[in-house]
């Protein structure tokens, strides 16, 4: 199994840290606000990386954290006139709703920043007495030049920080692309007791520290959008280093951009659509399609079009399992063909080079083709079983039952349609027999001012 480590920038064979074991740090919300479809893009992909690891045998932990003390949640409690912890716990809630609603399981765990102050002021303290930090009047900050290799997983290196650095406001620190691991408190913001006087964690510090304490000094998969790369995991992995002389985690996986009109969506932009709101317009299941129909890597425009022929993908997956009489099968592994063997090979060598989901979406339309044309169940099986992988088919008994229900209510709105036109060309005859047919399957009609409406017996 390959992945495209972001560290070495290339694609490189899997060898978990502990064998049969697979530890994950997502870095998750800051939690000042709902967050946008470009967030959920990757909060999903990370679900699907974990639930392949689980379909390939892996006893997975999957931890993503929760930011609850930064600027910009200082910055929101003003603006929203409630206190910082009134912010975090109504954004907390609402970034589980949001992630339930878009179909990604729960994390094993969902660290929140505030939780591990003593740990994080440890950390500085450790990277103080190592040489790593330094303080000035109460803010504490990581000395990049202590560190010989920094820039290691961005490319940056030192000098270019330098030269590209403004003029600086804050001339207290040693060089411009010192990072702050301490930052001392302001009147009436919230703090913490320090060695440094009080004051709050920097973000880059609170992840180390919660991925650390949950996942070991070195872990397997640290993820997050490729923003990211630059400062903060470059920031992560300095922090690491200085106090443990060790590898932060041995791979690094970036997920691209969704943009907008060509441009990158962000809060900073002013560009974004809520999560919550993209999902009144389309389900989940639809948009868990048009993100893995494109590489993880690969930045995507967010395209209403294109989120409607998703639509109709999922529509005709559910199609075909009911043309064929899909049943649920406990327990049961259905016996395939060599073809249904085949394709299950070519999804599988498709997610083991770099999590190609694009290619694995294309077998399982494959599969709901050929269930569709052969009748033979077993190709709506593989289809159930490997859309399973990826986060399809999660509410399957009621899905299909939906789906039948509307399909009816669609059939029947379709037959009043044909019993109106009769009418109208005075075929009587035929608007009658419809009438009557339809009453012997229990099913009335009434017409009324508003139209034809129909009930059931
Ligand atoms: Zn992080």
């Amino acid at each position: 199994m390959k992945i495209y480590n972001t560290l070495t920038r290339k694609k490189e064979e899997f060898v978990p840290v502990t064998s049969g074991k697979v530890k994950i740090y997502l870095c998750g919300p800051t939690v000042y606000n709902y967050f946008h479809i470009g967030n959920a893009r990757t909060f999903l992909f990370f679900d699907v990386v974990r639930k392949y690891f689980i379909y390939k045998g892996f006893d997975v932990t999957y931890v993503q954290n929760i930011t609850d003390i930064d600027d910009n949640l200082i910055n929101q409690s003003n603006k929203e006139k409630i206190p910082v912890p009134k912010i975090a716990e109504k954004y907390i809630k609402a970034f589980l709703d949001d992630t339930a609603a878009i179909g990604i399981s729960p994390a094993d765990h969902n660290p929140k920043a505030t939780e591990y102050l003593a740990e994080m002021i440890g950390l500085i303290k450790d990277l103080e007495k190592k040489g790593f930090a330094y303080e000035v009047n109460g803010d504490v900050y990581f000395s990049i030049e202590a560190d010989k290799t920094y820039g290691e997983l961005s490319g940056k290196n030192i000098e270019d920080l330098q030269v590209g650095a403004r003029v600086e406001e804050n001339t207290q620190k040693k060089h411009p692309g010192d990072f702050t691991l301490w930052k001392k408190a302001k009147p009436g913001e919230p703090k913490w007791q320090s060695p440094w006087g009080e004051g709050r964690p920097g973000w880059h510090t609170e992840c180390v520290v919660m991925s650390q304490k949950l996942l070991g000094k070195t872990f397997d998969i640290h993820g997050g959008a490729i923003d990211l790369i630059f400062p903060h995991h470059e920031n992560e992995i300095a922090q690491s280093r200085g106090a443990n002389n060790c590898l932060h985690a041995n791979y690094w996986m970036h997920g691209g951009f969704l943009n907008i009109t060509g441009e990158k969506m962000s809060k900073s932009l002013d560009n974004f659509f809520l999560t919550r709101d993209v999902l009144k317009k389309f389900d989940a299941e639809t948009i868990r399609f048009f993100f893995l129909s494109k590489h993880y890597r690969s930045s995507i425009d967010y395209n209403e079009a294109i989120l409607q022929e998703s639509e109709q993908a999922v529509k005709n997956f559910y199609s075909a399992l009911r043309k064929v009489g899909y049943q649920i099968l406990r327990d049961e592994v259905p016996e395939y063909t060599e073809d249904q063997l085949k394709m299950k090979e070519t999804f599988i060598n498709a997610m083991d080079d770099d999590f190609n989901t694009a290619i694995a979406i294309s077998v399982l339309f494959e599969a709901a083709k050929k269930a569709r044309n052969t009748d033979d169940a077993n190709y709506a099986h593989l289809l159930v079983e490997l859309g399973s992988v990826l986060g399809f088919f999660t509410d399957l008994e009621s899905k299909l039952k939906d789906n039948v229900d509307s399909i009816s209510n669609d059939l029947i709105q379709l037959l009043i349609d044909y019993r109106n036109r009769f009418k109208k060309e005075k075929n009587w005859a035929l608007a009658d027999a419809i009438r009557d047919d339809l009453k012997k399957l229990g099913i009335q009609l009434k017409d009324t001012a508003a139209g034809t409406e129909w009930e059931m017996d």
